[in-house]
């Protein structure tokens, strides 16, 4: 009997109801690349690989490996990465298809790992996540609400963002401190607003976010005078939870045309 390790986020989904949910959602169709973050004892693995017949896994824990791998057999194909989820390279695996993402997260690495797969994005065709009911929340929230933020701005950046549903923290075992929510992240074909390099909106947010009480013109003053907040047509006295998207992306190309030879 394998006992759940807390350094890895161990939560293991015992709810049928709530696993069938998330493998509807999901609708695997055979001959798709899905891959499964922290796969553990299999509970969502094997009725996947039993609707599309391959499978490939990304898991940490060394001794969840050949219980995993028994587990699976008569189920179908199962590619089993032991490695970091953090250091693994989703671009070199997907080839010419474009891979499908699902994995009932490890709660304790989760925005780190969310930020290494945006970077992946382009070989990406959607993400099905369990996560923290408040990160899901963050990841869809809109200006105006108290949970916009960086997380927000950047995934929006790069995904259409689905809360689908949330998930009581007595479907595991054991039971996390906190609920849970299931949420697809499916990338944009098109980014929803013209930017000119990604590394000044990555800078511009973190930089209006370090202070979410303060004015844009005092946040954002290292970086643009109120005169070129205002020539993005974004109001200088705004707070930075107020302003969209597209908003910042006008102040982030700003920051480009200022400086236009820094390296990428
Ligand atoms: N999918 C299983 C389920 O639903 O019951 C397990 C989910 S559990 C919340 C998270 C899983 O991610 C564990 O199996 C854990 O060992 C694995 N894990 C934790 N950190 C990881 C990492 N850095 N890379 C890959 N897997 C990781």
């Amino acid at each position: 009997m394998h006992k759940p390790r807390k350094r890895f986020g161990q939560n293991f989904l015992h709810d049928a109801g709530i696993i069938q949910r998330i493998v509807q959602a999901v609708s695997p169709q055979p001959g798709q690349r899905i891959v499964e973050i922290g796969p553990g004892q299999g509970a969502i693995t094997l009725p996947l690989l039993d609707a599309c017949g391959k499978l490939e896994v990304v898991e940490l824990d060394r001794d969840l490996i050949q219980p995993l791998a028994d587990r699976a057999a008569g189920h179908g194909e199962l590619i089993i990465h032991q490695q970091d989820v953090l250091k693994f390279d989703f671009t070199a695996l997907a080839g010419e298809d474009r891979l499908r993402v699902v994995g009932n997260l490890p709660y304790n690495i989760s925005t780190p790992l969310l930020f290494h797969l945006i970077r992946q994005a382009p070989v990406i065709r959607d993400m099905h996540f369990m996560l923290q009911k408040e990160v899901v929340e963050r990841l869809s929230a809109a200006p105006g609400n108290g949970d916009y933020g960086r997380l927000s701005v950047i995934i929006q950046y790069h995904c259409k963002v689905d809360p689908l549903f949330r998930v009581k923290s007595g479907a595991f075992t054991p039971a996390p401190k906190v609920n849970s929510a299931v949420v697809r992240l499916t990338p944009w074909r098109q980014p929803p607003a013209a930017l000119d390099r990604y590394t000044d909106l990555s800078r511009l947010v973190r930089e209006a976010f370090s202070q979410r009480r303060k004015t844009l013109r005092n946040t954002l003053k290292p970086l643009l005078s109120v005169e070129h907040i205002e020539a993005a047509g974004v109001d200088p006295r705004a707070r930075p939870e107020t302003i969209t998207l597209e908003q910042y992306v006008a102040l982030a190309n700003q920051l480009t045309r200022l400086e236009p030879d820094e390296r990428l």
